[in-house]
């Protein structure tokens, strides 16, 4: 009899143990059902002679694996898991696998024996059903290996799976390495990454894969195993996202903090770390942890907006602007993640340049042509606002400031966002200027007082 876990499987609880399976036992193939078991025997073996801690993480509290097993008599219970594992391995049901759809030799499995399901209805995929169902032995097995192929992250446990094997290979790898070290440490084997927040969680794994120049679409899972209130959240990443970072961001925060000029990104994400968070219910301070003992890896324990709306896909090009970030930055920015075409950045950017032309002072020039963009509440005033500059442009020039077709065509096409174009326009025309945010802000009272 052969047990093959070399090929994927759609539910994900079943697929990220199978990978974790794959990498703990250097193998996918087994000939008998002995050979696999002297690794579910290991497993087992961590998960029983453990702390309870440990244990309960990983198993509800009315799970079969740890009931009907006397608390404190951690040889019974052990062998009581093992008895469980090898009843299912003996069945023979005919059927398909729930999981990956293997007609017959099933095993009749019940939910509570399995890790990470729990008394309450269940929302983790595969033990979400209220009995029994059937699976095959590969499947079966693999759901055991899924703790240790898993992150804590905040109130849950996190996972990703990539359509790219090799970022599958590179999560497992970290994952059971992580896992063997706590068990030398002998400390909680289940792999932790420190950080409370999600999303923050998400960015750095895309950092570490950045610097492996590994690229794919990649769905992350944050799922609970507590007995109530149950949930998931799910975030998917896309290619372009990473391959964003990996043009932005050469390194995070490992040894130094950015410089403004050297590194625009990873110094507009440090701006926007929040000053404080909390650990074990005491407050840290940005200025003592990041600062003072220059721990700058915890930059990204932090609170961060600019990275909650990147991971969330939402636009920063807001924060783009507030920032007056470079044009660089912008263009790579629409370029890869908005997919922007490259003909209607170059319209947009030569307008700000022609502007140029009329040599002001900083201060009049934003007074003359940025503000009245800046306060633009609709289409047709940001419409007639282009035309206003259009006319002011024509007095000085012989050249047109844009042509009816660039307008039409590039500037407001059809369907595109003509809020996103006023944003565009703006970060390319602040950067003409060096005023610092507090004086524009001081332009704009003045202005207010004098109306
Ligand atoms: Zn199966």
């Amino acid at each position: 009899m052969v047990l093959d876990f070399s090929k994927s499987v759609g539910d994900p609880m079943v697929e990220i143990g199978r990978l974790g399976l794959v990498e703990f036992c250097k193998k996918d193939k087994f000939e008998s059902i002995e050979e696999l078991k002297q690794f579910v025997e290991k497993l087992f073996t961590s998960y029983v002679f453990k702390t309870a801690r440990t244990l309960n993480q990983i198993f509800s509290d009315n799970s079969k694996f740890t009931h009907n097993s006397s608390k404190n008599d951690l040889n019974k219970r052990y062998k009581n898991a093992i008895d469980y594992f090898e009843s299912f391995l003996n069945q023979n049901n005919n059927g398909y696998c729930i999981s990956c759809g293997t007609k017959d030799n099933l095993s009749n499995v019940e939910k509570m024996v399995f890790p990470l399901t729990t008394g309450d209805k269940n929302v983790n995929f595969t033990s979400n059903f209220s009995s029994n169902i059937l699976m095959c032995k590969a499947c079966m097995t693999s759901l055991f290996f899924a703790p240790i192929n898993m992150k804590k992250v905040d109130w849950g446990k996190a996972f990703a799976i990539s359509n790219n094997q090799e970022i599958n290979i590179y999560w497992s790898e970290n994952n059971i390495k992580m896992y063997q070290s706590n068990i030398v440490k002998n400390i909680d084997i289940l792999p932790d990454s420190k950080i409370n927040i999600f999303e923050n969680f998400i960015y750095s794994t895309i950092e570490e894969l950045q610097e492996e120049e590994l690229f794919g679409d990649i769905t992350f899972y944050l799922i609970s195993n507590v007995d109530r209130n149950t949930k998931i959240e799910l975030v998917h990443i896309y290619e372009k996202q990473i391959r964003f970072i990996y043009q932005v961001a050469p390194k995070f925060f490992k040894n130094e903090l950015p410089t403004k000029q050297k590194d625009e990104w990873n110094y507009l994400i440090f701006k926007h770390a929040y000053k404080e968070r909390k650990e074990n219910g005491k407050k840290v301070k940005f200025e003592n942890e990041i600062i003072d003992d220059k721990s700058y890896e915890s930059t990204i324990k932090y609170f961060n907006p600019l990275i909650i709306s990147f991971i969330q896909g939402k636009s920063i090009l807001g924060f783009f602007k507030r920032n007056q970030s470079s044009w660089n930055l912008t263009k790579i920015y629409l370029k890869e993640i908005k997919g922007m075409r490259e003909e209607r950045l170059n319209v947009i950017k030569k307008v700000a340049d022609n502007l140029q032309l009329f040599n002001e002072d900083d201060k009049t020039f934003y007074k003359k042509f940025v503000r009245p963009i800046e306060m633009t509440k609709s289409q047709t005033e940001f419409r007639e606002n282009l035309r206003i500059l259009m006319r002011k442009f024509l007095s000085k020039s012989d050249e047109l400031l844009f042509t009816a077709d660039e307008m039409v065509l590039y500037i407001l096409p059809s369907g595109e966002s003509w809020y996103e174009t006023k944003d565009i326009l703006l970060i390319a025309l602040y950067e003409k200027m060096n005023l610092k945010e507090e004086t524009i802000e001081n332009l704009n009272e003045g202005d207010d007082e004098n109306e």
